[in-house]
């Protein structure tokens, strides 16, 4: 693992603070820096060997998602190219995995983005309203309003979710295909998400671009939860390690009343205490991550890692805007940017339930 934290680093030295502060600012898709994490074999690492992959797996992959956020940078997109395409893997004909996986890995195909929340239905997704229907000749008609997508406008492949007459179904948008079907609007948000309204008005996609069995749709991104958790909760660790180490550095050598502000415990204690969520979400996230390497259930594991690491990022960014006072709202000093982005991972709602009912044993609230 050590070899890929000092290869991200090494990547990191040419895209520091600053390149990230530029793209949040102009709303940019990170272009040089994928290509680069793509020379270096990155895109692949959660898929086998056998489909183009370098099979190093999920432990890689935090550590690769975890090294970009500390060093300021931001692994939406890499974690999207390493994620996503797990649908394919799990959902997918061996013919689809032939086709797509290998030029996934390669970074021949981008595969950045899943398409689920829809304007009434956010975290219910019993409420799907986009469709899939079936035509005579085999082939699905999709009808689709989405929100809160991330990177349609970068992507090849989208990964859509919609309602079939047997229940949650997957569907692949190829588009470099369908591209002119998609109407997409981007929605500005805190943070450099590239997110936007997606509007598919009766595409119609062969059946070799469904994903698995008809209503199976849900189980087949539930199979990728607990990954997709833990690499959200390494985004949340760097993002704090990141911010941890600013604001060190900072308490350490201001002098402000002919004193150093770290002396002081005003600055000191919320230091420290976001240094104890940080390193105890670190050790949530790695016993996630045995279990789901040991291919045990990692549900309850995974969800408090990724309530840990976003509540400890959460706190550890307040932390540093008490050692910077007002610079810490000064765009150069990229705590109010990382600030913004800590605020992405903050809703936890779904996953308390979960915790409480599947953990604790407490009962079904919906
Ligand atoms: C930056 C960003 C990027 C995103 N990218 C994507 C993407 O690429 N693809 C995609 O499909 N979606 C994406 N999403 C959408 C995200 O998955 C939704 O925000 C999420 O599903 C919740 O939907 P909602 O925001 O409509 O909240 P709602 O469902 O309206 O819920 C509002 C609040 O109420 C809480 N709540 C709702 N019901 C309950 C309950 N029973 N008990 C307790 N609390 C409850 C929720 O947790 C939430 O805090 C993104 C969101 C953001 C912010």
């Amino acid at each position: 693992m050590s070899t890929v934290r000092a290869t991200v680093r090494r990547i990191m030295e040419d895209f520091g603070p600053d390149y990230w502060r530029e793209l949040d600012a102009q709303r940019a898709f990170p272009q040089p820096f994928f290509e680069a994490m793509g020379k270096a074999g990155f895109f692949g690492t959660l898929l086998p060997v056998e489909h183009g992959g370098s099979g190093a797996g999920p432990a890689a992959a935090a550590a690769i998602v975890e090294e970009i956020n500390r060093a300021g940078g931001d692994a939406a997109a890499i974690n999207a190219q390493m994620a996503i395409c797990g649908a394919i893997l799990r959902g997918g004909s061996d013919a689809q995995k032939a086709r797509y996986l290998t030029a996934v890995a390669r970074g021949a195909r981008r595969c950045l983005a899943l398409a689920a929340s829809e304007p009434d239905c956010g975290a219910d997704m019993s409420a799907l309203e986009s469709t899939a229907e079936r035509q005579a000749d085999g082939s699905w008609l999709l009808k689709a309003h989405k929100v809160f997508i991330s990177m349609v406008e970068h992507t090849d492949l989208l990964v859509l979710l919609t309602r079939t007459d047997q229940g949650p179904g997957l569907f692949l948008i190829d588009r470099r295909e369908h591209g002119e079907a998609l109407e997409v609007r981007p929605l500005e948000l805190i943070a450099n998400r590239m997110t936007t309204t997606l509007f598919v008005d009766g595409l119609r996609v062969p059946d070799e671009m469904r994903l698995g069995e008809p209503g199976s749709g849900l189980t087949t991104l539930m199979g990728g939860f607990a990954v997709r958790r833990v690499l959200a909760a390494c985004e949340s660790i760097g993002n704090a390690r990141f911010l941890l180490d600013r604001a060190l550095e900072h308490a350490r050598t201001r002098e402000v009343f002919g004193r150093i502000i770290g002396q002081n415990q005003g600055v000191q204690y919320p230091l420290a205490q976001a240094y104890a969520r940080v390193e105890a979400a670190d050790l949530m996230r790695a016993d996630a991550l045995r279990l789901i390497e040991a291919g045990e259930d990692a549900g309850g594991r995974s969800a408090l890692a990724k309530v840990l690491a976003s509540e400890a990022a959460w706190e550890t960014a307040r932390a540093a805007l008490t050692s910077f006072g007002g610079w810490g709202l000064a765009s150069e000093m990229h705590v109010e940017r990382k600030l913004r982005e800590c605020t992405v991972f903050i809703f936890n709602n779904l996953l308390m339930s979960m915790i409480s009912q599947r953990v604790l044993g407490l009962p079904k609230g919906f």
